[in-house]
This record gives C-alpha cells, structure tokens and sequence, in this order.
C-alpha cells in the first residue's frame, strides 16, 4: 500500500486526474498531511465515497504510537513509533526558547555500528520513506497541539544512507502549501558518509548540516565509528570545508565525550588545530551511560576545561543541555528495549 504522506501536492494533483476528480481536489486532500491524521475518516471535507477510494489505497502515516514517555524535569516526549510492517522508530520532541522541535528517525535501525549507540544494537530494520520522515512531525504536532518549528535529522539511523528519501522528505516539509517548515531551521546529521556529504552540499539545501565527529584525531574516530576506516579524518574535514565554501554555512560538529577516551586537555588541543580556521560549532554532549558500550561520560569539570581550551584557540563551542535525561532520550535505547521483549 502507499502512504499517503509520500504523496506530494504534484502527486495529488496527478492522482486526481487518474481517478476523474475536480482538481480542487488535490489541495484539499494534501492539506490534511499537515494535520497529522492516521485514517481518511478524520476527512472531514471530503465525501464518504472518496475517504473509501483512499483507505482503500493508503495507509496514513502508518505509525502506531506504541509508547510516549515525557520527562519530568523538562517536558520533553519521546514518542515509540510502530510502522506498519512491525519495525519500531522512535521521535523526540523537545521545547526550546524558540519554539518546538522535533528529532526524528530516518531508518529504521542503523547500519553504521558506532561502537558507543544503541541503535546498532538493534540491528537495521530498513530505510524510512519521506512520507514517514513527514508523518512524525505532523503527528507529534497534532498531539501536541503545537506547531513544529525545528526539526532535527539525528534519531535512529544515518540520514545520508537514506538520501533519495531525505532530500524528498526536505522538499516536501519545506512546502509553503504543507507543514512550511524553514529549511533554515532544520539540521541534518551525519557520520561522516564522504561521497553523499559532497552530492548533498551540492544540492543547495540552506539546512545545517551536523557532523558527528566524536574524536580529535583518526585513531580515535576509528574505535568509535568504524565508518572511519572508510572516509578517514583528513577526508571528512576536507568535505567539511568544501561544505562551508560551497554553502557559506556554518558546520556543527558533535562531540560525544568519553570518560578517558576523548576527553582530555591534549584531545581538546589536537581537535583545535584540527578545526583551526573552519566557519564551525562544537557541541560537546555528555555521553549517555545507559547506552551499551561500556563508555563512561566525562565529568562537568573536564567538559568546562575541554570547552575553554577548545574556546581559547578561537573554536565555537558550547556544552549541550541536557533534555529528557530521565527518559532516556538518547537514540536507539528504548526502540532495543521494545525489541528485545519481542516486539511486544
Ligand atoms: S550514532 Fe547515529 S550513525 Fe552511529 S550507529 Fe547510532 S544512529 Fe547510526
């Protein structure tokens, strides 16, 4: 079956025409992917008869909401997604200042095998759609009864392992006539997938784009992200650079820290010079303990010392807040949980 949320408004416009609709039509059935609905009967300006036409060939969505924890500290949801054929994704959606974001999944499970993240655990399921990329951020935006201004590509999965589908799902939420979302206001994350990071700068999108660098030097990197050992450092922060040059946009980089791993005042020095001179960010994360791995994360102190140096040597960064520590918001944890009871 199809989703109805894979369906853009020139789909629409076509399938209209294959089933002898009146035109209007299209805009009138697209406008309700904005609204987060999971069957046509929610449908309440289109005909019986034509909310049957489309149960019959759609699904909607397709995510069943198996569990939604919010945090006590902080509000932040995590909702646990179940997609039709059974495999379990998980959502995040977080309050800031500026308004609501969303952090979704792009696949179900990862093939990346980042030695510190639950999602490789898991095992990989599949690629998402675009329409089921979409589908969380209308979704979580009905239920919250909130528009979503943000939108992150960081939950279960590689985004650019998934790339056809998430340049389609960026063109489709940054749709005036759909959910409208700024592309400025959405980030992309990757591992350092080389050959895609290239395409996809040149496709011109204005997203930030978020590499998850992790380590100051190759050694490192290769012992937490054995995508390392095929795009080594020196040709990850050369797409990094042809990134920034290309777009003028500023690159964030994400820096888990590792109790004695990548955390000490020699790494923040290396990982200094290594970024000397680039247009980007640092964000320093504290390594979530209730990940497997075994890594422990670093303490505030060494966190606050590691930021000065980095700050010293003219690098941006910043230590992330904490949200949703109480309900384990890291990526993959609670989807492995579902899934080692047997996909209850
Ligand atoms: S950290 Fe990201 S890329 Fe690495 S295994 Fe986890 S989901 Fe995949």
């Amino acid at each position: 079956m199809k989703n109805f949320y894979d369906f853009a408004i020139s789909d629409w416009q076509q399938w209209v025409r294959d089933q002898q609709l009146p035109a209007y039509r299209a805009a009138q059935i697209y406008q309700w992917s904005t609204r987060g609905i999971t069957t046509a009967e929610e449908m309440t300006n289109i005909s019986k008869d034509l909310r049957g036409r489309l149960e019959k060939e759609f699904v909607f969505g397709g995510l069943e909401l198996v569990n939604k924890l919010i945090s006590q500290i902080d509000g932040t949801t995590k909702y646990i997604f179940r997609l039709h054929d059974g495999n379990i994704i998980e959502s995040v959606l977080m309050k800031y200042k500026h308004g609501y974001s969303v952090c979704l999944s792009s696949q179900a499970g990862c093939k990346m095998g980042c030695t510190f993240c639950a999602s490789t655990g898991a095992g990989f399921g599949r690629d998402l759609t675009a329409g089921e990329m979409l589908a969380q951020v209308s979704v979580i935006g009905r239920d919250c009864g909130q528009r979503i201004g943000h939108v992150v590509i960081m939950g279960i999965g590689e985004p650019l392992d998934n790339y056809d589908n998430l340049v389609k799902f960026l063109r489709m939420i940054n749709d005036p006539a759909g959910l409208n979302v700024s592309l400025r206001h959405i980030s992309v994350s990757t591992c350092g997938l080389v050959p895609d990071m290239l395409k996809f700068t040149d496709e011109g999108l204005p997203v930030t784009l978020s590499v998850s660098l992790h380590a100051p030097d190759q050694q490192i990197r290769e012992k937490l992200m054995p995508i390392a050992r095929v795009y080594p450092y020196e040709e990850l922060l050369a797409a990094c650079r042809n990134h920034i040059e290309k777009t003028g946009r500023r690159i964030s980089f994400e820096y888990t820290m590792f109790r004695g791993v990548n955390d000490q005042p020699e790494h923040a020095r290396k990982l200094a010079r290594q970024l000397s001179r680039m247009l980007c960010h640092v964000n320093l994360i504290a390594a979530n303990e209730l990940e497997s791995g075994g890594y422990k994360s670093s303490d505030k102190k060494t966190m606050q010392k590691f930021m000065q140096i980095l700050m010293q040597s003219g690098i941006n960064a910043t230590i992330r807040r904490e949200l949703g520590s109480d309900i384990m918001a890291a990526c993959g944890q609670l989807r492995r949980s579902l899934e080692e009871c047997g996909k209850q």
